[in-house]
């Protein structure tokens, strides 16, 4: 498989749209995460969306645990630009009440409603306003008085109950997830899915971890699955900020080739023994530096010259470290320069800007 034609892979599947988003088929795969505040605290959620918009998210999730919440919603629309996806369990009046505030599609299980009048009240409110609901299957909360065990079987059957309602009123402006806080689960649920249904797919590992783990976690499941063709929109789930998840879902779809647009990439190494300057001080400051910066750069920060002049030839400019501390600063058909540790962050920050 050529992974550079990763989107010729994509199956052709309805295409849904979440405010100006288009999710599924040859649209690009988005990148959402979900916000930590309390939904109620207008100036607190509102902030977060704005600087999860600031570092590139596509869509954002909001819980909805109550009327007040659900009302919010109309104040944080106007205070913020991203589409906003209303996260709702069990109660179909903060369903209506969400899609009354403005936002631009639900997360909910129409199972999870056990009145068949109120799915249809709900349902018939998404259709007039031509929202995308989301079914979300998570292996924790699969229902256990139905399901015994959590296999990706389970969890696609599961799927394939809420739709089914759904369809039934003549409703398919549907997207999907199927997620499990087990990797090899989530993979095989997903293709399942994907085998059987024409509804895009929403990827993510759920209940992912701190950081590291579910940047291990997230990325293997989710690399994947999109190297085969599988998934439209996605979420890293982390337990912490937000922010972070937005980062990592960008830098995947970087990293696979599929976000065209600027940025800046940071190649390091991982030090050794030769290593006399603090190459990970550098590359982090770097990295945060660069995070909106729409520029098309590659910046190698390697920690000596054994191979930091080889990787810096590739890219657009590079730093390598010195046996005294310091620093060499190598560019393409250009003589090296010789920078002092003190001066090298002032020094590359200089060079970003003037690229
Ligand atoms: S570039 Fe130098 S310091 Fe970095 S890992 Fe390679 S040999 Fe070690």
């Amino acid at each position: 498989m050529d992974i550079k034609n990763i989107n010729d892979i994509r199956k052709k599947v309805k295409t849904v749209k979440i405010g100006n988003i288009l999710i599924g088929s040859d649209n690009p795969i988005s990148v959402q995460s979900m916000t930590n505040t309390d939904t109620r605290d207008i100036k607190s959620t509102a902030e977060q969306i704005k600087s999860l918009e600031n570092a590139g998210v596509d869509i954002v999730r909001l819980a909805v645990l109550d009327m007040d919440a659900a009302k919010a919603i109309k104040e944080i629309k106007k205070q913020t630009k991203v589409p906003l996806i209303a996260d709702i369990h069990f109660d179909h009046n903060l369903a209506l009440e969400s899609m009354k505030s403005g936002i631009d599609a639900l997360r909910l299980n129409p199972g999870n409603i056990k009145n068949k009048e109120k799915v249809k009240e709900v349902i018939k409110e998404a259709k007039d306003r031509n929202l995308t609901i989301r079914v979300g299957v998570n292996g924790g909360s699969l229902d256990r008085s139905i399901y015994k065990e959590v296999t990706a079987e389970n969890m696609v059957k599961s799927a394939a109950e809420h739709i089914k309602l759904m369809e039934d009123l003549d409703f398919t402006n549907i997207k999907v997830s199927l997620k499990s806080s087990d990797i090899k689960t989530t993979i095989e649920a997903n293709m399942l899915f994907r085998e059987n249904f024409n509804y895009p797919i929403h990827l993510g590992v759920t209940e992912a971890g701190t950081l590291r783990s579910s940047l291990i976690k997230s990325t293997s499941a989710l690399s994947f699955l999109i190297m085969q063709g599988i998934g439209d929109t996605i979420r890293y789930s982390i337990t912490g900020d937000p922010l972070e998840e937005v980062m990592a879902g960008k830098m995947l779809l970087k990293f696979l080739g599929l976000r065209k647009e600027p940025s800046i990439e940071i190649i390091s190494c991982p030090t050794c023994g030769r290593c006399q300057v603090n190459v990970e001080e550098v590359a982090s400051f770097i990295e945060k530096h660069v995070q909106n910066i729409k520029k098309n750069i590659t910046i190698a920060i390697m920690g000596c010259v054994v191979n930091g002049p080889g990787e810096a030839r590739h890219a657009d400019f590079g730093v390598a470290g010195t046996a005294d501390g310091n620093f060499i600063f190598f560019e393409k058909n250009n003589e090296p320069i010789k920078v002092s540790r003190d001066n090298i962050i002032d020094f590359l920050t200089k060079k970003i800007e003037e690229f």
